[in-house]
């Protein structure tokens, strides 16, 4: 098949459709603010301005996918403000692990060199019934082979700051509120041309039971039999701003753009505000993590346990972490996948337990060790929420469950989302207006639709705990098996198709050629 073109991604080579080994690359893509309109969007937008100012662009959040956002669209020169509640540096719950698609974004920023007095990791070490593989990060064309670890604490600044420097103007300790919608007839009109296709979409999703290739967020069944899954064909409305409180002086204003990302996290209560829902059929993650000091903080590898056991000893879909961060301290967590409703009777908490009880007794976790209570949180997956675009507005990042669903990894897609939305509103700026906003969804589905839907497969697998079991018994017992693994799992396959390559490439070709067979086993 020939490689196809996929807007806002440097192709690593694919040679199949939606094997996605290339990193988004906006440079390409994004269209700088004429040179008639630039000025120094830095010096424009700070300094008190008034509440009238209008942006070019306003973003709700401040964390990986709204920072990546706001670099790459100040980097063109648009005039940006970034609201974010909190105040940097800032806890965020994370396993705070970097795998080498993130470092590629995080490089792709400038910011690299930041990342140098941090933990590098060269690999991943997985261990399962008594079983231990340990497995350097391939070499890639495009992705460095190693990772890092860092805490959010201390990343999130960094990136912010990053945004901040290429002339996006940052609101900190500002909150939120609720949306501006537009007032002119043509926006109303649009708002309820939303209203109306949201509503739509949500009887479809809820009387379908399932989501996935259901729908109206399916392409209403159309495309390559399962595929086209993640398209979202209904719309936000159209948005003038945001209302925001200042948390040092209480005081409320407005925040008016021409464009607004919503980058407000997993929860994204403006998302919800604006009418996005999350497909129920679709994998949703609950993970928990804490800190312990480690005499192996500073371990080359990071660690993940496949075979973690709820109350009565049976293997729930999900995996346990230990992350070492190299400050003396190691990130360790547990994350459960909620398929089949069954993580609805498992105690997190209780999981969590068992998994520090029953580590390798040289990391050293105990109550001693700890650092403090565990946090947790949710992750929506695989594009579990739409709408993501009005006629003036996108969602990125976990807002959108953009989390890969193989390994409940959010921080690479939340830079590559926000850095396809910068393209997209950028293009809209320059002149295209909402079909360039419409393109964002394109791009989504070009660089994750197939990926995403064989990723949808892989949870529903690795939730009967008998093929688990099988899978990871005997898979464990393959150096080639597992290696064919990590890439696929860490989205890290090579253009020159190997065996995780082809193994790829035979799921997708399943899927497109039984979509009926393909779509149950899919779902
Ligand atoms: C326990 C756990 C472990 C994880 N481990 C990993 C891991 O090891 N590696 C990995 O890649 N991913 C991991 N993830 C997923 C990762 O944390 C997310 O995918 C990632 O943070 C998404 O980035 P985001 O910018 O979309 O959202 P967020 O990081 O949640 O950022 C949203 C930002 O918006 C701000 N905000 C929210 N509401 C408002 C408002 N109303 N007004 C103003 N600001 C607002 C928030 O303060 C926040 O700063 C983990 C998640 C959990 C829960």
């Amino acid at each position: 098949m020939p490689a196809p073109t996929i807007p806002g991604v440097t192709q690593g080579g694919a040679t199949t459709r939606g094997r996605p080994t290339g990193a988004t690359d906006p440079p390409k893509h994004t269209p700088a603010r004429p040179a008639s309109r630039r000025g120094n969007p830095r010096r424009a937008s700070r300094g008190g301005r008034s509440q009238d100012h209008l942006h070019d662009v306003v973003i709700v959040g401040a964390g990986p996918s709204g920072s990546s956002c706001a670099y790459w669209l100040a980097d063109a020169g648009w005039d940006v403000a970034v609201v974010e509640k909190k105040r940097f540096p800032r806890e965020k719950t994370c396993g705070d692990g970097l795998t080498p698609r993130a470092v590629r974004q995080l490089a792709d920023m400038g910011l690299e060199g930041a990342l140098a007095g941090s933990h590098r990791h060269t690999g991943l070490r997985s261990c399962g019934w008594g079983l231990v593989l340990e497995m350097p990060w391939p070499e890639h064309p495009v992705f460095p082979p190693y990772g890092y670890t860092i805490t959010r604490h201390d990343l999130d600044g960094l990136v912010a700051e990053r945004a901040q420097k290429a002339g996006a103007t940052l609101h900190q300790h500002t909150e939120v509120l609720e949306p501006l919608l537009a007032e002119s007839s043509e926006s109303r009109a649009a708002a309820n041309a939303g209203t109306a296709a949201r509503a739509l979409e949500t009887l479809l999703v809820e009387s379908s039971g399932v989501g996935a290739g259901a729908g109206v967020g399916a392409g209403a069944g159309a495309g390559a039999g399962a595929g086209t899954a993640l398209r979202s064909q209904a719309s936000l409305p159209a948005c003038a701003g945001v209302v925001v409180r200042d948390l040092d002086t209480g005081r409320t204003r407005e925040v008016r753009g021409r464009y607004l990302v919503v980058a407000d996290g997993s929860n994204s209560r403006i998302g919800r505000q604006l009418g996005t829902t999350r497909r129920r059929g679709f994998p949703l993650g609950m993970a928990l993590r804490g800190y312990y000091r480690s005499p192996r903080h500073d371990d080359p590898c990071i660690e993940s346990h496949l075979d973690i056991r709820d109350a009565r000893g049976e293997v729930v879909p999900g995996y346990g972490w230990i992350f070492p961060l190299g400050d003396g301290r190691v990130n360790v967590g547990v994350g459960l996948l909620s398929t089949e409703q069954r993580w609805k009777g498992v105690n997190t908490s209780r999981l969590m337990e068992a998994f520090v009880a029953g580590a390798p007794k040289s990391w050293g976790l105990s109550e001693e060790t700890s650092c403090g209570p565990p946090t947790g949180g949710k992750l929506p997956m695989s594009f579990a929420v739409g709408p993501r675009t009005g006629p003036n507005l996108v969602v990125i990042g976990d807002a959108s469950g953009a989390i890969n669903p193989f390994n409940g990894e959010g921080i690479a897609y939340g830079y590559e989302t926000g850095r396809l939305a910068a393209s997209s509103v950028s293009e809209a700026l320059s002149g295209e207006g909402p079909a360039a906003i419409a393109r964002y969804e394109e791009r989504l589905s070009e660089a994750y639709d197939d990926y995403y839907r064989v990723g949808r497969a892989f949870v529903r697998l690795v939730s009967n705990p008998t093929a688990m079991h099988w899978c990871v018994s005997v898979g464990m017992r393959s150096e080639v098996f597992m290696k064919g693994l990590l890439r696929i799992m860490a989205n890290l396959m090579r253009p020159d198709p190997g065996p995780a390559e082809l193994g790829y490439d035979a799921l997708v070709r399943i899927a497109e050629l039984m979509p009926q067979k393909a779509a149950s086993l899919l779902r």
